[in-house]
């Protein structure tokens, strides 16, 4: 395995959970939309420096929290 140095570390092994304003800045900078090439898939992303997939939920009512979340999902 090699290590590409100019690739912009991903941060996906630090947390399994994002909220908020964060969950656009991360998917824009390391996040590919799947649901771009498969409707099926929306809300889906995967990391472009890991291959990690995480998921975008809706807020969820329940817990009051009125922002969405990202949730990290292998
Ligand atoms: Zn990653």
């Amino acid at each position: 395995m090699t290590l590409d140095l100019s690739a912009p570390k991903c941060s996906c092994e630090k947390f399994e959970r994002l909220e908020g304003a964060s969950v656009n800045a991360y998917a824009a900078a390391f996040l590919e939309d799947l649901g771009q090439s498969d409707p099926q898939k929306k809300n889906h992303f995967r990391c472009r420096a890991c291959g990690r997939l995480w998921e975008r939920r809706a807020p969820e009512v329940k817990t009051g929290s009125t922002r969405p979340s990202l949730v990290r999902v292998s």
